[in-house]
């Protein structure tokens, strides 16, 4: 018999009137039955982490920390379990949900260390003759109730990025994840519910999709923030342009391999990195690499080593240690990403190696000479499609990467220093990866879009920024 997971409502377990399925889609056995909180109950935790704003902001700050440090020790010690329990509900490879706990591990630690640090500063304001005994304080006061909305691609850690930096600061938080993949969410909960932060404090919801916009519009949660795709972030913003919403957004990443990356070590190295990373996860994290832009004097010697690369990820059941490449999260998915392929062929593009579907697994592919206009060469495929497009110098280069209207980040394959900075000035993204391709994310680092890919940034601090105002204290007759 399948045992209903319950939610956590003001830190408490709590059970709904109706459940839903979360399956896998690998095999599409069911993993777990989840329940969903009723009206009156969202209500509840809403008004408690309302009324918790001012105790918990004023909660010290060893207190916070330590409460952090808890959440890391206790997914380090429970890495396997979650794990597995990722790539059950998500269908990710079970190297890469490892890895993933262990990201998650670092920002619950980076964010401890930030809640230590966090402060504020002192100015003088005896410049001028009205100034005269007077100071000012300048610290860092929470906007109030976070609403964080998690997407399905990174079921751990992007709900970390959320939470973490929210208990830092002292923000209470009420958590949304993905309808596909709440479990791990679930177990964060469990681990949260050890520590002492006070019960109105933190919340995780699998509130059902068609019941979110009450919950954005609610008034006594003015911070948003909100990974997952551009239609629905960028209608929340729509609907509550008054409050305080980060979006953090879809992308089609490009990889660059300019001229002077050309000995048979760079070309090893890049091929092997836009092969891993077109595919890890089935393609489906923001920033997997979706076009390589590559001078045509490297062009073809980069293909060749791309193509082999690609066509021998293994691919196959995610639970098992060699398998590079699992499914997608659903035949849905998948079916969507054949249609963009079968779209691109028949318009003219050429399949270098996989095109083909089995249920929910789609074989990474690689695609040249793919016509512009058609949706895979606009859109982000969210799968484990390439394309190549051949470019003649940097200006080029640089120009294909731009013709976009997504900027989440962006790979340069490059030795010389002067063209890493130009693409810093010139790519419109968030991130200019040199060296590599553009899906390398440490959690601390400012992430986040450009153009349809977002607005606002994560990384522990600069969420904690995000989350917080300034709030200057004058003092007189000193
Ligand atoms: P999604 O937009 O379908 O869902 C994201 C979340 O929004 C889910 O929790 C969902 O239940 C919720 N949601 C759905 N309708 C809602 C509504 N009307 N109001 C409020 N919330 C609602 O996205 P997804 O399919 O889960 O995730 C994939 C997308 O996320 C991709 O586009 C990917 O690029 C993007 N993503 C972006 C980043 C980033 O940091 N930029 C990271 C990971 C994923």
């Amino acid at each position: 018999m399948t045992t209903t997971h319950a939610f956590w409502l003001a830190g408490r377990q709590a059970t709904g009137e109706s459940t839903f399925d979360v399956t896998n889609s690998y095999d599409g056995r069911l993993v777990g039955r989840v329940s969903e909180p009723t009206d009156a109950q969202i209500e509840e935790a809403v008004a408690a982490a309302h009324a918790s704003a001012h105790t918990f902001a004023a909660l010290p700050a060893y207190r916070r920390a330590a409460a952090l440090d808890h959440v890391a020790r206790r997914l380090g010690e429970r890495t396997e379990e979650i794990a597995r329990l990722i790539t059950a509900e998500n269908g990710k490879p079970i190297k890469w949900a490892r890895g993933e706990v262990g990201r998650a591990v670092s920002v619950f630690r980076w964010a401890a260390e930030e809640a230590r640090r966090f402060n504020g500063e002192g100015m003088r304001l005896d410049t001028d003759a009205g100034g005269t005994g007077r100071y000012a304080l300048v610290r860092r006061i929470p906007k109030g109730v976070v609403l964080g909305i998690a997407p399905f691609n990174f079921p751990l850690n992007l709900v970390a990025h959320k939470v973490a930096p929210a208990i830092a600061v002292g923000a209470p938080i009420i958590l949304k994840p993905a309808p596909a993949t709440p479990l791990s969410a679930l177990v964060l909960g469990e681990i949260l519910a050890e520590t002492d932060l006070p019960a109105g404090t933190w919340s995780v919801l699998p509130v059902p999709n068609d019941r979110m916009p009450a919950l954005v519009e609610d008034e006594r949660l003015p911070v948003i923030s909100f990974t997952g795709s551009g239609p629905v972030g960028w209608s929340i913003m729509d609907s509550v342009p008054r409050k305080h919403v980060t979006l953090e957004l879809g992308g089609n990443a490009a990889a660059v391999v300019l001229a002077d990356w050309s000995s048979e070590a760079d070309l090893e190295w890049a091929a092997q990195r836009i092969a891993t990373f077109s595919n890890y996860q089935g393609g489906q994290s923001c920033i997997s690499v979706q076009r390589v832009i590559a001078d045509t004097s490297v062009y073809d010697r980069l293909v060749e080593k791309v193509v082999a690369k690609v066509a021998a990820q293994v691919t196959g059941d995610p639970e098992d240690d060699a398998v590079d490449v699992g499914p997608l999260v659903s035949v849905a998915a998948a079916e969507r990403v054949q249609a963009w392929v079968d779209e691109a062929v028949q318009a003219g593009a050429k399949v270098l190696t996989g095109g083909t579907r089995d249920g929910a697994n789609y074989a990474p592919t690689v695609l040249s000479e793919v016509p512009a206009g058609v949706t895979i060469a606009c859109e982000e495929v969210f799968g484990p499609v390439l394309t190549l497009t051949r470019v003649d110098g940097t200006d080029a280069a640089f120009a294909a990467v731009n013709d976009s209207e997504f900027g989440l980040q962006a790979g340069v394959f490059t030795h010389d220093i002067q063209t890493a900075f130009r693409a810093q000035r010139e790519l419109e993204v968030g991130g200019v990866i040199i060296g590599d391709a553009p899906s390398y994310r440490a959690d601390q680092m400012p992430y986040g879009g450009a153009k349809n890919s977002g607005v606002g940034r994560e990384g522990v601090t600069y969420a904690m920024t995000d989350f917080t105002y300034e709030r200057v204290m004058v003092l007189t007759g000193l």
